[in-house]
């Protein structure tokens, strides 16, 4: 029924039925076992050593896990996939992996402040981090040296919207052969695969758009089969064997996975697969209210600035046009005039919630420096290019004009 000419979205929607799901069922059963029973010794201690796909211990991965990594691999264009319990948890793993003291990494100076805040954790354990600006390739390009092991970007940068030069740092990286590691979180498949950008992995908080309800977290790391590990230095010779391309996934499944132990829950992952039958639609309605409300914010007189790649009025506009097929996502941010206090108009909103996280189904609005970004303190905000006053937006998936009347009504009566 599907073949390689089926959308992405319609095989999505049939994966694991097609996959031999029991009873003519339609989803991919919740398995809770922790233990994997073998019928011989040869079937367990072939899964134990990687020579046959199986499962033998919760921890490392199940069947409902399986699947719905499955399915984050078609969507991505990736040869496979680990889910984690959270976003965090997969950049953790990788990282952990993936580095060991002494390596230099470069890492795109707008980036998710927790990412940052964990980076500096591991600059503790000796990693150099150099932070640049991606919204130019060419810096990238300064900042890298023969030791550098990778580059690290988000796609379109929370809060500030900026969209990094994807593609040519993905050409950069090839040339170079340097790992080039791409956080999908704020666009997700839906929007860019950035196996098209040349990127070797791919980071996803499957939190965020691809279940899209506010209520599971998981989060997954995908190989798109570009990058050559043979070249990497630290693949430990245990999982050097077979094809090349597997072989950095495999030490991420076993030290950052199984060591680590961030594993996603079975129940999680079957709400997160869920919530991803609708990430299409959702993609498409959450962009045309952003855009709408980023429009009209943009004309009010109380607004200093509003930042959303959909806007004309964005410095990577075109970039963005060009990148993400004409959705630019549910995150935008904005700052009032300097006279006027956020709280005083915030506080005032009946709809939209003062709360953090991106991608739910309703509206959310929270001020970024005394929040999420309160620990990078004033100097470190500066420097990630965050206004004191920058208020963010998550758009839901409310009416467009339900949405402009709640913040009118806030803005009118105050
Ligand atoms: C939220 C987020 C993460 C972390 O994901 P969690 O599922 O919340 O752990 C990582 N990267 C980006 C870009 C995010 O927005």
């Amino acid at each position: 029924m599907t073949d390689a000419k089926t959308s992405a979205e319609t095989r999505l929607l049939h994966l694991d039925r097609l996959n031999g799901a029991e009873h003519g069922a339609v989803h991919a059963p919740v398995h809770v076992s922790v233990p994997y029973g073998h019928p011989t010794c040869e079937s367990l201690l072939g899964v134990f050593q990687g020579k046959k796909v199986g499962f033998t211990y919760a921890r490392q991965t199940n069947p409902t896990n399986a699947a719905l990594e499955r399915k984050i691999s078609m969507l991505e264009g990736a040869i496979d996939t680990v889910g984690f319990a959270t976003g965090m948890a997969a950049i953790t793993a990788m990282l952990f992996a993936l580095l060991r003291a002494g390596d230099h990494i470069v890492v795109s100076r707008h980036i998710f402040g927790n990412t940052t805040s964990l980076l500096g954790s591991f600059t503790r354990f000796g990693v150099e981090v150099d932070y640049v600006d991606m919204t130019a390739a060419e810096n990238v390009a300064a900042a890298l040296r023969p030791d550098t092991k990778l580059v690290f970007v988000e796609t379109i940068a929370n809060p500030g919207t900026e969209v990094a030069d994807l593609e040519a740092i993905g050409a950069l990286c090839r040339e170079r052969r340097v790992l080039y590691v791409v956080d999908n979180s704020l666009t997700t498949p839906a929007m860019i695969q950035p196996a098209k950008l040349g990127a070797g992995l791919v980071v996803s908080s499957l939190t965020k758009g691809f279940g899209g309800h506010g209520e599971a977290m998981g989060g997954a790391l995908s190989d798109t089969g570009l990058f050559d590990w043979s070249a990497y230095p630290g693949i430990d010779p245990l999982y050097q064997t077979g094809d090349p391309a597997k072989w950095g996934l495999a030490q991420v499944r076993r030290k950052g996975l199984r060591d680590g132990g961030g594993t996603l829950r079975p129940d999680d992952a079957h709400k997160l697969a869920v919530g991803a039958e609708t990430l299409f639609l959702r993609v498409e309605r959450s962009s045309a209210t952003a855009l709408a409300l980023a429009s009209w914010l943009e004309a009010r007189p109380e607004i200093k600035s509003v930042r959303y790649p959909g806007l004309s009025s964005h410095p990577q506009h075109e970039r963005a046009k060009q990148l993400f097929g004409g959705n630019f996502g549910q995150l935008f941010s904005f700052s009032f005039l300097d006279e006027i206090d956020f709280a005083s108009r915030l506080d005032r909103l009946k709809l939209i919630v003062l709360a953090t996280h991106l991608w739910d189904s309703r509206t959310l609005a929270i001020p970024v420096a005394p929040t999420i970004y309160y620990e990078m303190g004033a100097e470190g905000r500066k420097a990630a290019g965050i206004d004191e006053g920058l208020v963010r937006i998550s758009v839901g998936l409310e009416r467009a004009e339900d949405l402009i009347a709640d913040f009118e009504q806030a803005f009118v009566r105050a």
